[in-house]
């Protein structure tokens, strides 16, 4: 687990405020939920996920509880849905940490962060052309473009469990050729042997049977209505019908967005999909599900590889350098900031030449002194950081008119 420092925590924070502002303005309010779950919240999730059987952070606290870190947040807001149960459509989206116990390496943490976003209540296609089409107008507000839309149906319960069978039959009589980690997995979940990404699965894998040829017609005219959808809005995408995702809980489509730029074991850059049985299955009525949550850790990876979204300095108006014991800076910077601008200055009354040096690392666009003549004068000097011009006296009382007129 990791800290994040400035300045690469005001990046996370301007991640999740470009994230806000795409979402809020089609209509979706903010969940904040606990970072721990009753453990059974997560078990819902399926049995047969790693995320669940092996990454979990479950203990049991001092009341006898079995609870987890949450490992991911669409549990939570099906659970939230099922105590509070507001009206529907219920639109909203999220941001925190998560936490899986997985083997730390690039783009991959014990605790990450997500952004997301779940709707409950509607099973209209368009809505999940809307989810897709929110994630994707993200990736352009970052200024992404190397992202790539895969997208694929797992059809209805019924067409999955048909689907489920076949390839249980498929994987059965091929069992020896599995490895020994994908003949575990066959057990528990034989979807779960598409997502082997182990070279060694790969051929039985790509000749497995396909979904496609299980859906029924209701399946096959929500998954027209997605794609006929995308292509409305111009979204590029393929179809992948591997794309089984790692939860178990997907019901119709199912999506990843993969960065151009990371490694393939690491490049899922988000996704989601439709879960229409997970909120029944928490004790709350037969409701629709879509979303998805995207992995801000390795966004900003791939933000890192394209050179965009920046890591950008901290932008200060103004630094106060005092001369003459430290009181005059109190003061200026307390009416800088109260003016709505932003300043910081040195302390413990270091000579000029120590002060200044914080003042030229600090990134303030211009240094305020003053010393005994200014404090004589009633005057401050300014000093320009950033740029060549030279320095002034100004009037105490036009400092802030300055401040502001440098920053506009
Ligand atoms: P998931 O909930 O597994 O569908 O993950 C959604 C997104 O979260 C992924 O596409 C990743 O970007 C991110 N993610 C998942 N697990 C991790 C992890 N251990 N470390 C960093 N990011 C992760």
């Amino acid at each position: 687990m990791r800290d994040i420092l400035p300045p690469d925590s005001e990046r996370w924070r301007r991640f999740v405020s470009v994230f806000a502002g795409v979402v809020e303005g089609a209509g979706y309010g903010q969940v904040i939920s606990p970072l721990l779950e009753d453990l059974g919240v997560f078990q819902r999730i399926g049995d047969a996920t790693d995320v669940v059987t092996k990454e979990m952070y479950d203990f049991v606290d001092k009341g006898g509880r079995h609870i987890a870190l949450r490992p991911e947040l669409t549990a939570s807001v099906c659970r939230a849905f099922v105590q509070h149960r507001p009206l529907t459509p219920w639109k909203v989206w999220y941001t925190g940490s998560q936490f899986r116990y997985e083997k730390p390496q690039r783009g991959r943490f014990r605790q990450f962060d997500q952004v997301g976003i779940e709707v409950l209540g509607v099973e209209d296609p368009h809505l999940d052309v809307e989810v897709i089409a929110l994630a994707w107008e993200f990736y352009r507000a970052l200024g992404l473009g190397q992202v790539t839309l895969l997208l694929n149906s797992l059809g209805e319960p019924d067409d999955r469990a048909r689907y489920v069978t076949a390839l249980q039959a498929y994987f059965e009589a091929n069992r020896k050729e599995l490895t020994p980690e994908s003949q575990v997995t066959l057990d528990k979940n034989p979807l779960r042997v598409l997502d082997s990404k182990r070279p060694a699965d790969a051929a039985l894998v790509a000749a497995a049977p396909r979904i496609a040829e299980f859906y029924s017609a209701h399946a096959a005219a929500h998954f027209e209505g997605v794609q006929a959808g995308l292509a409305a809005l111009n979204i590029p995408f393929t179809i992948d019908d591997r794309l089984v995702r790692g939860l178990d809980y997907y019901r119709h489509t199912t999506f990843e967005f993969q960065g151009g730029t990371l490694d393939s074991a690491q490049n899922a850059l988000g996704g989601g999909g439709r879960y229409d049985g997970l909120v029944e299955s928490l004790g709350g009525p037969p409701t629709h599900g879509v979303g998805f949550a995207l992995g801000l850790d390795r966004t900003l990876l791939a933000c890192d590889d394209e050179g965009v979204f920046a890591v950008e300095p901290l932008h200060l108006d103004a630094f106060v350098v005092d001369t003459t014991g430290g009181l005059e800076a109190l003061r200026l910077t307390a009416e800088i900031r109260a003016a709505g601008l932003t300043a910081d200055r040195a302390y413990e009354n270091r000579s000029m030449k120590a002060q200044m040096k914080v003042a030229d690392r600090s990134g303030a666009a211009c240094a305020v002194i003053i010393g005994s003549n200014e404090m004589a004068e009633d005057a401050v000097t300014v000093r320009p950081l950033r740029t060549d011009e030279g320095q002034q006296l100004i009037a105490r009382s036009t400092l802030i008119d300055y401040l502001k007129k440098a920053r506009s």
